[in-house]
């Protein structure tokens, strides 16, 4: 490792965790294999050709890029149907489009996974801003928090009339575990049980390719995710999606574009390439961000801080968090991560007043792709107990010099 340098010490904890991550790896290379192996046999099956990279322009009537990636997704993911847009501006905007895609005033929907992630507040209730959120049109959120009541729960709230459940798989700015897709399948049966009518929308970001199976095999309606996370494979330049049931994404791409007009037209003067080769290279990718983030955890653990999961536990999405008790710690830990960033090693980061957040947030990413969080990324908001969440790294050999390096101020 002579082009970055070390103390001996903090060599030594390097080695040590490779060690003990051997085991992890190799479980992690194993779902990389399965998952590629999928994503290859969709694009064959899929006749995906070099005319399908090419822009359009206006109205993309008949813009066969368009359409081959939405069969492509819905193929991947095993899915009636498929909304992938470059202009889903993140997944935020494709949550929103679900949630009034599907919802109409009066409705009730209830989250099984408790609060929702930061961005998402405003969307259901803006605080009498006047900005349109699901409030504004008499549609009510209800919560309850996926804990060891959560089934008598369920039980006692859909007696009452609900037209939709939420569930997050990743854990967002929380600490509570992400969910596997067997605990999304559990939730998903019982729901539908009680009310075969219910419609179920997944909160999918950070979960794609962790596991061999995603929520949408597990017979969620809709699964929603962003394409500057896992599915983008560090590629797509900005994008979300949208899979599942064709009369639920009929519902979406009318909102989305204009009711009548839906999934027909939709043009991108940008081109497809970068989607199509996101998608391709995701499921490795995601695989190079796992092991970031076994990798950091172990580090961390070695290190005696608490973190969360450990660097052995089960993993459903690529977040790694860890508890770092003081602000000072947050901030020489980004400061760290982003001076060995590819692009912006110079800048030093510093708390600010993040739009859709509450708290100030620190944030380090010098990334190809502005906000990308499948590219090494750390953030976390300014408040106890001062917890950084890391997610993201496309390359392995590159994150671990990352993590060494952000823990040099902490030893
Ligand atoms: C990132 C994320 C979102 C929102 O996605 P953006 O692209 O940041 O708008 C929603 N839910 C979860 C769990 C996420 O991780």
């Amino acid at each position: 490792m002579s082009f970055f340098e070390f103390d001996k010490e903090i060599l030594d904890i390097s080695h040590k965790a490779l060690e003990l991550c051997k085991e992890k790896f190799s479980e992690i290379n194993e779902v990389s294999e399965y998952n590629s192996q999928k994503v290859l046999k969709a694009f064959i099956d899929c006749n995906v050709s070099e005319r399908h990279f090419n822009f359009t322009t206006g109205y993309g009537y008949s813009d066969c890029g368009r359409e081959k990636l939405d069969e492509l997704f819905a193929r991947i993911f095993n899915t009636e149907d498929a909304l992938v847009r470059l202009n889903f501006t993140s997944g935020t905007h494709a949550l929103c489009t679900a949630l009034f895609g599907i919802l109409r005033p009066g409705d009730k929907i209830l989250s099984l996974t408790g609060n929702l992630y930061d961005t998402m507040h405003n969307i259901i209730d803006c605080q009498n801003q006047n900005l349109g959120s699901l409030k504004d049109f008499n549609i009510l959120f209800e919560y309850l928090n996926y804990d060891n009541n959560i089934y008598e729960n369920i039980k006692n709230k859909l007696s009452n009339n609900f037209k939709a459940v939420y569930i997050q798989k990743s854990r967002g700015y929380s600490l509570r575990d992400s969910l596997s897709c067997e605990d999304i399948k559990k939730l998903i049966n019982f729901v539908k049980n009680i009310n075969p009518e219910i419609i179920v929308i997944v909160d999918n970001c950070y979960g794609e390719f962790v596991e061999k199976i995603e929520p949408s095999d597990c017979g969620a309606d809709l699964t929603v995710g962003s394409l500057i996370k896992n599915p983008g494979g560090g590629i797509a330049p900005s994008g979300g999606y949208i899979v599942g049931k064709k009369k639920y994404i009929d519902m979406c791409a009318s909102r989305f574009i204009a009711p009548g007009l839906g999934k027909e037209i939709g043009s991108n003067p940008y081109g497809y390439r970068d989607i199509f080769m996101g998608i391709f290279n995701a499921p490795k990718i995601v695989s190079e961000s796992l092991k970031t983030a076994v990798f950091c955890a172990c580090v961390f653990e070695l290190l005696n801080f608490e973190v969360s999961p450990k660097y052995n536990q089960k993993r459903f999405d690529i977040v790694q968090s860890i508890i770092l008790k003081k602000p000072k710690n947050m901030i020489s830990f980004c400061k760290n991560i982003q001076s060995c960033s590819p692009v912006d090693s110079f800048v030093s980061p510093e708390p600010w007043d993040m739009p859709g957040y509450n708290h100030q947030v620190i944030m380090a990413a010098g990334n190809f792709i502005s906000g990308s969080s499948i590219e090494l990324s750390a953030d976390g908001p300014i408040k106890e107990p001062y917890v950084i969440w890391l997610q993201g790294g496309t390359n392995f050999d590159m994150s671990k010099i990352s993590i060494l390096k952000s823990v040099s101020d902490l030893i």
